[in-house]
């Protein structure tokens, strides 16, 4: 089913209000998640509240935290999210950073122990609008490894993403933001429940060894995810942990405790004014000139247009603000069903929603 996103929105608000989150955080958590689902990510749209929703119950996501800021070191600012949603917590974090920004024309975010952060290309938008350059490397804790190193046969670290971007006239363009695993998880999960297989690259079994056979992993976590590009991507992954984790967070996954339901992220940001190289309209110049000249480049066969990282997600905004999200009825029924745990249910939330 096709819901308008408005809809969907105003739905997510309640649900957030709900699970006790005040209205500015309900604000900011839901909008970043209806546009995680409108540029397509539904992986990190509505269909996380589940999750939070359990993690709140249990004490160990924070509704309306306050995070710890510590006196930023030079351009160096350390955060401490203290468990509060990750969505509203990053922002505060990259504004108590970017103050630095003034005076060293650059600043080195290290925000810890924060709740899910999801969608990382959000933060490099946010950088984007104020004119920043800004890159970001994100560990995932609290839950079991998912990607195998390259050569291993078992999980050593999660999907660890990473995001960068230019800012062109307040826009991130192009926008990189991409998890280091080749899929997530949960695209495993959705071939596994089709009865389909999955291209090579996506999974390696117990043995270490390439699979196409969603299933043990899907069902039993038997194998692990495959880090994209082989032993590149394993080594960025591996880097992704070390600058969140080791670096900017207090914890790696080889010393985070698992907690049920358990995902929070620490995230390494460089945020850098690009008027400290040259003017910043002369940079933005060369930038879209390049853009341009990777676009006009004939296409590989059997390809109708070559695309810039940031635009598949542009094209799906376009697309599902004009015929809405498709949300699975799966996703709802999971949602009405935490939404209980919160003196909420179907029958309120359900007439909130309006068919696109
Ligand atoms: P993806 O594979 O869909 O896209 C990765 C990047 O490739 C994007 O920048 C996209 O614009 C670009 N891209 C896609 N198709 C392209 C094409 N045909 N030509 C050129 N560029 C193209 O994304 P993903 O790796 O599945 O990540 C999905 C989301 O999951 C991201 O938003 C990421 O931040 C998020 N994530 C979050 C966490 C967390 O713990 N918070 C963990 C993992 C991933």
């Amino acid at each position: 089913m096709r819901y308008t996103s408005d809809s969907l929105k105003t739905l997510t608000d309640t649900v957030l209000r709900g699970f006790g989150c005040n209205e500015k955080e309900a604000m900011i958590v839901s909008d970043h998640l209806i546009l995680a689902n409108l540029t397509g990510h539904d992986s990190h749209g509505i269909g996380m509240l589940p999750m939070y929703a359990l993690q709140v119950r249990d004490g160990n996501l924070i509704p309306n935290q306050t995070p710890v800021f510590h006196d930023p070191i030079g351009a160096i600012s350390v955060v401490d999210a203290q468990r509060g949603f990750g969505h509203h917590m990053t922002l505060l974090a990259l504004d108590h950073a970017m103050k630095t920004i003034d005076e060293h024309r650059v600043a080195v975010l290290g925000l810890r122990n924060a709740g899910h952060v999801s969608r990382v290309g959000t933060y490099s938008e946010y950088c984007a609008a104020k004119g920043y350059v800004s890159i970001h490397f994100v560990n995932v804790v609290g839950h079991q490894p998912l990607v195998a190193p390259y050569g291993s046969k078992e999980a050593g670290f999660a999907t660890n993403p990473i995001s960068m971007a230019m800012p062109i006239e307040g826009q991130a363009k192009p926008l990189l933001d991409m998890a280091t695993s080749t899929v997530a998880f949960g695209k495993i999960r959705v071939a596994s429940n089709k009865g389909e297989t999955v291209p090579l690259g996506y999974l390696v079994d117990a043995d270490g060894v390439p699979t196409t056979d969603p299933n043990p992993m899907a069902t039993a976590k038997s194998g692990a995810l495959s880090a994209f590009g082989e032993h590149k991507g394993s080594g960025l992954g591996l880097f992704a942990e070390i600058l969140a984790g080791a670096l900017a967070g207090q914890e790696t996954i080889a010393d985070a405790k698992y907690i049920p339901e358990g995902v929070f992220n620490n995230m390494f940001s460089i945020i850098v004014d690009p008027s400290a190289f040259d003017s910043a309209d002369e940079i933005a110049r060369r930038t879209t000139q390049f853009y341009d000249f990777i676009k006009a480049k004939p296409t590989a066969k059997g390809v109708d247009e070559l695309l810039m990282p940031g635009e598949p997600e542009k094209i799906s905004q376009k697309e599902r603000l004009a015929n809405g999200i498709p949300v699975d009825a799966e996703t709802m029924r999971q949602i009405y069903e935490v939404a209980e745990l919160f003196d909420m249910n179907e029958a309120q939330l359900k007439p909130m929603l309006v068919e696109a």
